[in-house]
């Protein structure tokens, strides 16, 4: 097991446009095995690439649901309605929550570890976390969209 380090904000890796990926190798397979490491020992939901400094379009999910992990590799949106609005935060900006409209369903089109293409839908939740990440990987940062900012203690961690 290998710890990432996380990238905080202000980075400019965390504003890029990330490139796809196009070779399924075991490298791949360590980094989606260390940024889980790495997700759980920071308490979160989610991590994306270039939030261990790797600008490539590779994120997971996890919201200790009966889902499980989603290893989300080049996931585009392919279909999205409804709207949802609630607390997020991420492990960029430590401390920092804010609230966010989402789209409240989601269906995803990505690869997983070996290249296989798959189908994800999701709803609640785990629909806010799918679209925060896969926003990272097109450089968007969550503050871009808060309506408005939790003052501390106001949202139960
Ligand atoms: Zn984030």
């Amino acid at each position: 097991m290998s710890l990432l380090q996380i990238v905080k904000y202000p980075n400019e890796i965390l504003e890029v446009e990330c490139e796809t990926v196009t070779t399924f190798d075991r490298k791949l397979a360590k980094l989606l095995n260390d940024m889980y490491d790495t997700m759980l020992e920071e308490d979160g939901v989610g991590l994306a690439a270039p939030q261990v400094g790797i600008a490539k379009q590779v994120a997971i999910v996890d919201i200790g649901d009966d889902t499980g992990l989603i290893e989300l590799v080049n996931p585009i949106i392919l279909e999205q309605r409804g709207e949802q609005i609630g607390p997020e935060g991420c492990l960029s900006f430590p401390g920092l929550f804010g609230e966010v409209i989402r789209y409240d369903y989601i269906k995803v089109r990505a690869q997983n570890r070996k290249g296989k293409t798959y189908i994800i839908e999701a709803r609640g939740f785990l629909a806010r976390a799918i679209q925060h990440e896969i926003d990272h990987l097109h450089g968007v940062l969550f503050t871009s969209k808060v309506n408005r900012y939790y003052e501390e203690g106001e949202i139960e961690g």
